[in-house]
């Protein structure tokens, strides 16, 4: 797993009146500091696999699931029995508990895989505090509860009212500190627009996002090459021995190459959805798909390079900052195999195929543009807009 840490302040959720954002900063803990900032990621992720064990043994002696404040209350218990949790606020170990449920959630609800325990060499290691921190901006200082005032580097302000932070650790040893915010402004209304300004985007394999406009955006050099360099070093990682300094030495270069691939993702994609979202008035696109995608072995590679999903998170919340309205079709609208000209469905299509050519009406259609068109074409006539 690559180690994913976005540049700067993405973000992306909504409450229901007001616009949230999300913003990430480097930390400079001291020695002490550090030490006291990995002590607090280690005692979470103790209690986060504490969690999951006691879900997991009451599903199995009871039948049912332990929720996550009843969990919450068997805590102080735990407390008790291991008192160096006690070195780290009572609201970060809940934390755990409410990430443990949202991924028993996600597991329920959207398939996704079940929950697993976490271990030292996941990546990315954090933990989050609820409440109870402050943000110096003229000091450039984060002030938490256990560990004081650390140095911080704040390159951007905000007066808006804290929401929850996460500290993380990247996999080369820095420190990140990222703070959700509330903004207290509405979201803009939504935009009326017309059929010629919107467009369908289609999710294709080999290119970035293809357009119903016929354009293709290719996915950028960069990351074809600096793939084959990726391959190379996981190679030479795994052939050193285990727990040597080599290996440790090939670890962190990979590490770095891994970090220096997604921030020129990150750029890319930022430059991207802000192009697309400011030259259009709507956008069409299926987002279930780029999901059933990353299940199918062969196309993993591709898709991952690609990253659908935090595109998508970009062009979601960019529309909505500026009341452009996101159209959404169907999960099961088998887009790329219907003929836009005449409506012949081709059920014979299989991924490999890039063209083809409509048994009934003879057109051509390249497979993604193909898609694209009809993404647009029937996220409008679903939601009756054609013609707006
Ligand atoms: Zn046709």
């Amino acid at each position: 797993m690559p180690c994913i840490y976005p540049k700067i302040y993405i973000l992306l959720k909504s409450t229901k009146y007001f616009m949230m954002k999300a913003f990430k900063f480097r930390l400079y803990p001291t020695i002490n500091q550090s030490n006291q900032l990995n002590q607090h990621i280690g005692i979470c992720r103790f209690v986060y696999n504490w969690a999951l064990n006691q879900k997991v043994k009451t599903y199995e002696q009871i039948g049912k699931s332990i929720s996550r404040f009843d969990l919450n209350k068997l805590i102080p218990n735990l407390k008790k029995q291991n008192p160096w949790l006690k070195e780290v606020n009572s609201q970060s170990l809940q934390g755990m508990t409410n990430l443990v449920e949202s991924a028993f959630n996600r597991f329920f609800r959207e398939k996704n895989s079940f929950p697993k325990f976490k271990s030292k060499k996941i990546p990315i290691q954090s933990f989050l505090i609820p409440k109870h921190y402050n943000v110096d901006f003229e000091n450039d200082a984060i002030k938490l509860t256990k560990t004081g005032k650390i140095k911080a580097v704040l390159h951007k302000t905000f007066e808006w009212e804290l929401k929850t932070a996460t500290i993380s650790k990247s996999c080369i040893g820095k420190y990140y500190i990222s703070i959700l915010v509330e903004d207290g402004k509405e979201f803009p209304v939504k935009q009326v627009f017309s059929e010629s300004m919107a467009i369908g985007v289609e999710f294709g394999i080999k290119n970035f996002p293809v357009l119903s406009t016929g354009e293709k955006v290719e996915n950028p050099k960069y990351l074809k090459n600096s793939l084959k360099r990726l391959k190379a070093l996981q190679k030479r990682v795994s052939r050193k021995q285990n727990s040597s300094q080599n290996r440790e030495k090939a670890k962190q270069k990979l590490a770095l190459l891994h970090k220096k691939i997604i921030n020129k993702r990150n750029d890319f994609q930022h430059k991207l959805s802000f192009k697309l979202v400011s030259e259009n008035q709507a956008m069409a696109f299926e987002t279930p798909y780029v999901k059933n995608m990353i299940k199918n072995h062969h196309l993993a590679q591709a898709i991952c390079d690609s990253v659908w999903s935090s595109f998508v998170t970009q062009l979601e919340y960019k529309s909505e900052w500026s009341g452009k309205p996101i159209l959404l079709i169907g999960k099961f609208v088998p887009s790329s195999k219907i003929c836009p000209v005449c409506g012949y469905h081709n059920s014979y299509l299989t991924l490999k195929d890039g063209k083809w050519k409509c048994a009934d009406c003879k057109t051509k259609h390249d497979r993604d543009i193909n898609a694209a068109i009809n993404i647009k074409k029937f996220s409008l006539s679903d939601q009756n807009l054609i013609g707006i």
